[in-house]
């Protein structure tokens, strides 16, 4: 596991274009300069890991792009100590940069490859995420609810009914929502049965897939 000059190099240009983008939280900013984005993917792709784009890793599924992983996080508002939940660990990127910003995190994974290499992986770097779940994220995590923050890393057809429910009141929910196409989309609990939805334009996930069984 190698991070060499090089790749601090390429994580500065990285930095200035998600940047340029739009992002300015410098926490988040901060996270993505010192992440070695290049260890959280297979191998064959090192070469593409600092370029602003969405790459494939195992079982069929993507590391977010950087520029999503910032926007995503910039709205979840977080501050030191926040509980937050992630549905689709997936690589480890987004949950990395929740730990750089000092939050407790929680995260759920459906493919049981994935959530393996990942619980290996992310201590090697020093991430201590609070719990890395496998499991169904439509169904959240009654057990540790309530949270200040939800972040969905995948397409969701809809709003799943119990990541409503698992919001601190004043807590917010990220979610991708649609099927080919999903908008981001913001929802800030304002009382137990008050909610306030916020779009935000539109991005490409992979489907968050529900279980059959
Ligand atoms: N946060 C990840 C993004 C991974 S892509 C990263 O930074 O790399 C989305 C992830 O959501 C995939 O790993 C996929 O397996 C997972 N996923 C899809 N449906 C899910 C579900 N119902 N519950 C939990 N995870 C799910």
């Amino acid at each position: 596991m190698k991070d060499t000059f090089k790749h601090k190099g390429l994580r500065e240009q990285l930095v200035k274009t998600v940047a340029s983008k739009g992002i300015t939280d410098e926490n988040i900013l901060n996270a993505i300069r010192k992440i070695p984005r290049h260890l959280f993917m297979d191998s064959g792709f090192l070469d593409h890991a600092y370029q602003d784009k969405a790459f494939p890793i195992a079982a069929d599924q993507t590391i977010s792009q950087p520029y999503t992983v910032a926007f995503q996080t910039e709205l979840l508002n977080i501050e030191k100590e926040s509980k937050i939940l992630e549905i689709g660990t997936g690589s480890g990127y987004q949950t990395a940069v929740l730990c750089e910003l000092g939050t407790k995190v929680y995260s759920i994974e459906r493919q049981q490859e994935l959530f393996k290499k990942t619980s290996n992986f992310l201590p090697k770097l020093g991430y201590r995420p609070k719990k890395l779940i496998f499991g169904d994220g439509y169904k959240g995590l009654p057990e540790e609810a309530p949270f200040d923050g939800i972040i969905v890393t995948a397409g969701a057809p809809f709003v799943p009914n119990p990541l409503l429910s698992q919001l601190k009141i004043g807590g917010r929910l990220v979610i991708p929502v649609g099927a080919d196409v999903q908008t981001m989309t913001l929802i800030i609990r304002k009382g137990p049965k008050e909610f306030e939805k916020q779009e935000f334009g539109d991005f490409r996930f992979v489907p968050l897939l529900e279980d059959k069984n």
